[in-house]
């Protein structure tokens, strides 16, 4: 009699995890394949205890990485134009990283003051508790960099543009002045903004690059608005090497459904980061012909502050500008604005395919003086069409003007 060739040697329960079935390995597809594990077999105990995790050479635990991750890490160092990429769950973590892996009580980290406003809070809250201390500097005046420079300053940060106002600093002169100094601070910059399309952070020209460029794949990378993560570029090592050793023993590790959704979006990067840009320079000058608005800020603006350093340096720009309103208009009017928006929706973040809006007070946001009087409003372009979205700006500011107050007329 033979054997049931469905009737398992072991009970079900057990066969059931212990399947006996191996697929054949050659499946090709157009998505890598989704490894999932926390655990992740060894053969046998030497291996188990060879097995180094720092590398790429293996797999030892799902924290550590999967083929999953390294592979969406090794196509975001391409993008970079860098080397070793590792994943952390959003851009705030990927900031956090570096400062905590990098710094120790007594160390200052110098930050423009146009940063990431979370960064500065991760800054004020975080590191002033573990003897860490910050300064901003001007990120208009590589001369206020200079000034703040000194033996303490460990890590510098840099931001291109600044959040929400959108100055474009002279990259390269802060990148030379910081790599002057001795001893010599890590020079950080969050490249969210560039995304790995507007310019080359490893190569800004002139022999100079930055030593580690993080991004928010949340904005442009995940194009949907329905992931968060962050990575941590590097060209160096040793460097590489201390953040992922950090990353390990501060658990930081991501989803394997999200870096799927990651690897998904990725291709299409570069046209939609194209497109949003068009999308974004089109809004920006008609805003620019209108009488209700005084000031747009968007570095590829000829007038925009820092223009001539995003001319010198990029090839492109994100979908992201910002308008300063009549300072006739108060902020109930501006409010009232925003909210008559119908394609715009209210919002953090951006980089998806729904176009965004969010008024700001500029003072509020920073430590040094800033010279805009009249109401900001951050507007991030989508994907939908150009002219729609400047019709929708139109009747929007029909509500700003029609709203009593000072403003109507
Ligand atoms: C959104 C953003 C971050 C943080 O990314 P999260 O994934 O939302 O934490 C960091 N830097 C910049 C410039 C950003 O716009």
């Amino acid at each position: 009699m033979t054997q049931d060739p469905r009737k398992p040697p072991r009970a079900l329960d057990t066969e059931l995890i212990h399947h006996p079935y191996l697929p054949p390995q050659d499946f090709e597809s157009v998505a890598p394949g989704v490894f999932k594990g926390s655990t992740i077999f060894f053969p046998d105990v030497a291996a188990l205890r060879a097995r180094r995790w720092i590398d790429k050479s293996g797999y030892t635990y799902g924290l550590h990485g999967t083929p999953t991750s390294f592979t969406l890490e090794e196509r975001l160092a391409t993008l970079e134009g860098g080397r070793h990429t590792l994943l952390v769950p959003s851009g705030l973590a990927a900031i956090a990283l570096v400062d905590t892996a990098l710094l120790k009580a007594g160390d200052e980290v110098l930050l423009p003051d146009n940063v990431y406003g979370p960064s500065r809070e991760f800054a004020r809250h975080e590191l002033a508790r573990w003897g860490i201390t910050h300064r901003f500097y001007d990120p208009s005046d590589a001369g206020s960099l200079g000034s703040l420079l000194s033996a303490a300053t460990r890590l510098v940060w840099l931001e291109a543009p600044g959040s929400v106002t959108m100055e474009f600093p002279d990259l390269r002169g802060l990148v030379r002045l910081a790599r002057a100094a001795a001893p010599r601070p890590v020079v950080a910059l969050d490249n969210t903004w560039g995304a790995g399309l507007a310019f080359k952070p490893f190569d800004l020209g002139e022999g100079l690059a930055v030593d580690i460029s993080v991004h928010a794949l949340t904005k442009y990378p995940s194009g949907g608005g329905d992931v968060l993560m962050g990575s941590v570029t590097t060209t160096d090592s040793k460097l590489h090497e201390q953040l992922a050793l950090s990353r390990s023993r501060q658990g930081q590790g991501v989803a394997a459904n999200d870096v799927e959704t990651l690897l998904r979006s990725l291709p299409s990067l570069p046209l939609r980061y194209a497109a949003q840009d068009a999308t974004g320079r089109q809004l920006a000058h008609w805003c620019r012909a209108r009488p209700e608005i005084t000031r747009v800020l968007h570095p590829a603006l000829e007038g925009s502050p820092g223009h001539e350093h995003w001319a010198s340096l990029c090839s492109a720009a994100a979908g992201l500008f910002t308008v300063e309103l009549d300072a006739r208009y108060t902020q109930a009017q501006v409010d009232a604005f925003v909210n008559a928006l119908r394609l715009f929706r209210i919002g953090w973040s951006w980089g998806g395919p729904v176009s965004l809006a969010v008024p700001y007070r500029a003072q509020s946001l920073r430590s040094l003086p800033v010279p805009y009087g009249g109401a900001l409003v951050r507007f991030s372009a989508g994907l939908e069409s150009a002219q729609d979205l400047i019709a929708d700006l139109e009747q929007a500011l029909q509500v700003l003007k029609g709203r009593g107050g000072r403003g109507a007329e």
